[in-house]
């Protein structure tokens, strides 16, 4: 008999009560681990109202005040970091040394939240007019909700709430249904912490809940993180209800390799980008732009055999390279994207489709695929696969080249391998992506700068931490003060004007 998960709400586990339950796989057996409560509309209020409940006393704790809970936050993150990466590895399938990376990567963002006090210094102008002064803050927004992908059980979640919580809000999560349990986790461990009681809210569930966040009138603000399709209606539905909306979609990120670039390196770069946490990471290169035939034969002839003899295993085996995938269905779905890539007509190098792991046959496994002469027509090209499956684009020329990323629905990441600077620096410049690597494949920017991709790879204007993230929850207010009282300067009926 499986474990039966549980909510978080107002510093407590909190039973489901829908009588609505979803699987929790353990990918690398196939296995059902855990059964997650889907929460209902009424449960979701009542994360929310326990929020909204918790605002305003948390939204006048001074920052500094704030940013220690989250100072004692980051140290017993470090303390569990083993715990948290071992949660995230056997839910999704990942290595453990890469789910312990991710979770490097969720606590930097925590880091930079420490810096409240100095993130939230406002303006002051002395003298906007006689004995008149100017300045202006930033303003927490209330109860704000973020929405998560199965992808990066920690470390999306905390793209996104260290911010939140450093700003002044309180916050209720909706993480992936698929992989609960690390959410959960966090919870307590801010709890533990020293966070007030219903400054931050775990519910598990799936759209009823979503829609409950994206409709019910104490919330603010939602921060999304999927799938193209879902991001846009979350954006369309939460901006319809009137809450500020960030909405973070799915990705095809293309690494275009010149003739000059150092091919070993590429080689490098390409099997760890495009194989890497099986493929499963919005940054992940799935396609290698290869200028010229002779730098795509040089990529075939580097990554045939290398992807062949990828280690594919259990994710908790410390030789594996690459994990399972998230779910069976999953699993079919990617590999009907390499039988459509025959059939339209692309060269399949290498066949992963066969691969079983013994001990580990009902597991999710895929073997790295590699496919040669895919064209922009096809839809492995057009469409996210989301699995270990590289396709190598040959073209003449760089002017192609960045013409077909620029032509590409999505716009998360891109990578650029040359040594010249020349076109390393055009292809930053003119690509129309919102992150970009040069000789680096996977160019996630550091918690101090932003995250986010360009055109249909999100929707709304501000991208993920860093100053974006400070600016997305929080409001500018600028107030215009006159001391002493006692001057009187009679009515006007005027525009006020410096005279
Ligand atoms: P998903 O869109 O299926 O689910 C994301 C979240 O939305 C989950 O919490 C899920 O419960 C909820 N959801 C799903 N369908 C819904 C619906 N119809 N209505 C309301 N809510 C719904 O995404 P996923 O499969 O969990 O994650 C993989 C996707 O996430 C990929 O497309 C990947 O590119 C993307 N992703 C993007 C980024 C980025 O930064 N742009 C980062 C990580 C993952």
């Amino acid at each position: 008999m499986s474990k039966t998960l549980h909510h978080y709400i107002n510093g407590q586990k909190v039973e489901g009560t829908s009588g609505r339950f979803g699987d929790v796989f353990n990918p690398a057996t196939g296995e059902v681990a855990a059964r997650v409560p889907l929460a209902s509309s009424s449960e979701t209020a009542s994360a929310i109202e326990a929020a909204a409940a918790a605002f305003p006393d948390w939204r006048n704790t001074p920052p500094l005040r704030r940013a220690r809970v989250l100072f004692r936050f980051k140290q017993l993150l470090d303390a569990n970091l083993d715990e948290l990466a071992q949660l995230v590895s056997s839910e999704h399938g990942k290595v453990f040394s890469d789910a312990r990376g991710s979770v490097i990567r969720g606590i930097e963002v925590v880091e930079f939240a420490t810096g409240a006090p100095n993130l939230l210094k406002g303006d002051f102008s002395e003298n906007v007019g006689r004995d008149v002064d100017s300045y202006s803050t930033r303003q927490p927004l209330g109860v704000c909700a973020g929405i998560t992908p199965f992808n990066f059980p920690a470390m999306v979640p905390m793209w996104m709430f260290p911010v939140a919580l450093a700003c002044g809000n309180t916050f209720v999560l909706k993480t992936s249904e698929k992989v609960p349990s690390t959410a959960l986790r966090l919870a307590e461990l801010l709890t533990e912490a020293g966070l007030p009681d219903g400054v931050f809210n775990v519910v598990n569930g799936d759209k009823e809940a979503v829609d409950t966040l994206l409709t019910h009138p104490q919330v603010a603000a939602v921060s999304f993180v999927g799938s193209t399709a879902v991001a846009e209606y979350i954006y369309q539905t939460a901006t319809l209800n009137g809450k500020r909306c960030q909405a973070l979609g799915g990705a095809k990120n293309h690494m275009v390799v010149m003739p000059d670039a150092d091919m070993e390196q590429v080689a490098d770069a390409l099997m760890g980008a495009a194989y890497g946490s099986a493929g499963e990471r919005c940054m992940a290169i799935s396609v290698a732009v290869a200028v010229g035939d002779d730098t795509a034969d040089a990529i075939i002839e580097r990554l045939a055999s290398r992807v062949m003899d990828l280690k594919v295993g259990p994710g908790s085996d410390p030789d594996a390279e690459m994990g399972p995938l998230i779910s069976g269905e999953h699993l079919s779905k990617v590999k009907d994207y390499v039988d459509l890539g025959i059939e339209e007509g692309a060269e399949l190098v290498v066949d992963g489709r066969s691969l079983s792991i013994e001990g580990h046959e009902n597991g999710f496994y895929l073997g790295g695929c590699l496919f040669d002469k895919v064209d922009s027509n096809m839809r492995i090209y057009r469409e996210e696969i989301f699995g270990p499956v590289l396709c190598v684009v040959r073209v003449a020329d760089f002017d192609t080249a960045l013409q077909l990323v620029n032509d590409h629905e999505y716009g998360n990441g891109t990578a650029i391998f040359t040594r010249d600077g020349d076109t390393a620096r055009t292809y930053s410049s003119q690509v129309q992506v919102g992150m970009v690597g040069i000789n680096v494949p996977i160019p996630v920017p550091m918690a101090f700068h932003s995250f986010g991709g360009w055109k249909r790879s999100l929707f709304g204007d501000m991208h993920m931490h860093g100053m974006e993230g400070v600016h997305f929850y929080t409001r500018l207010k600028t107030t215009t003060s006159r001391w002493p009282t006692g001057i009187r300067t009679g009515a006007d009926f005027h525009m006020p004007t410096m005279k």
